[in-house]
């Protein structure tokens, strides 16, 4: 057996990006490598969905040579990176660490084993089509079907408080959960997913015949205006919301294990992490509720 060898940055760019091909990002992304030597050997990744700079400093503190996040840290473009700026912070730490940072975004949306299959796959959902923009790709060499959201069958129907449930089960743990509008006993099976912020999906969720749309950052108008919409449907679509960061987070692990694979086709051993710090901005929540006549008049 031939003693597997350690890739420079280039190598694991190549193999990352024929799973994840920049292209397949939106126009208005950024996705590839932001920071790094391409000759430079690398022997660790990291995974975060976010560039901040607590995940830098987790990948100075793993030694890692490559940090891989979802969201891009420059998408707006910077004029000035000092380390007194967060962003410029970010930077020195990884390039003072000898870390590079490859923002890997709306191509990881889109492609098989992405953000939204990883979704799917939690749910054992089937049936898989693409909710928006669908088109062909080569993907690790193989010609196939990529776009935005997924839509597909639960195996069994659920109350939509059951798929609530179960999704709070796998998302890792934020301060806001899971907000829903439906009635928690409606029967679901047909499910839209966009993970991150989908509310420009609404009219293709109720266009697949969903019973229910999962997605993230759903802000009162357009949600509202759904669900208005649902209730002259029977109420389908249900709406499920998530947090951004951790309806996204779910891709990397498995994606960790392809990468080690596909380079260890090509002769190179890495080692992964994958980061568990909490990259949702809201730290803690407290219920409102004033109940006209509860208030106390003692006192
Ligand atoms: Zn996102």
């Amino acid at each position: 057996m031939t003693e597997l060898l350690t890739p420079t940055l280039a190598h694991i760019v190549e193999a990352f990006h024929q799973m994840f091909p920049p292209q397949l990002a939106e126009g208005w992304d950024a996705a590839g490598l932001v920071l790094g030597r391409a000759d430079r050997p690398v022997d660790r990744i990291g995974f975060a969905v976010d560039a901040t700079v607590a995940t830098a400093q987790e990948a100075a503190r793993e030694q890692a040579g490559l940090l891989i996040t979802h969201h891009p840290l420059l998408l707006k473009g910077a004029s000035f990176l000092p380390a007194t700026d967060y962003k410029g912070e970010i930077v020195h730490t990884l390039i003072e660490a000898g870390c590079g940072l490859l923002g890997a975004h709306t191509n990881v949306d889109s492609a098989p084993h992405g953000t939204n299959e990883a979704f799917m796959d939690c749910l054992g959902i089937t049936d898989r089509q693409i909710l928006a923009d669908e088109k062909n790709a080569l993907i690790s060499g193989t010609e196939r079907r990529v776009g935005i959201g997924r839509v597909g069958n639960l195996p069994e129907p659920l109350t939509l408080a059951q798929l609530a449930e179960k999704i709070a089960v796998f998302l890792p743990a934020t301060a806001g959960g899971l907000r829903i509008a439906g009635h928690p006993e409606t029967s679901v099976q047909k499910v839209a997913l966009c993970t991150g912020a989908g509310d420009s999906l609404f009219a293709q969720a109720r266009d697949s015949g969903a019973d229910v749309y999962i997605t993230a950052d759903l802000r009162h108008h357009p949600a509202s205006e759904a669900r208005e919409q649902a209730l002259l449907n029977g109420g389908k679509p249900a709406l499920i919301d998530c947090s951004h960061y951790a309806s996204e987070w779910l891709w990397m692990e498995e994606t960790a294990r392809l990468l080690s694979d596909a380079l260890a086709q090509r002769g190179f051993a890495i080692s992964t992490y994958v980061s568990t710090l909490n990259t949702d901005p809201w730290d803690f929540t407290v219920s409102t509720g004033y109940t006209p006549g509860s208030a106390s008049t003692a006192g």
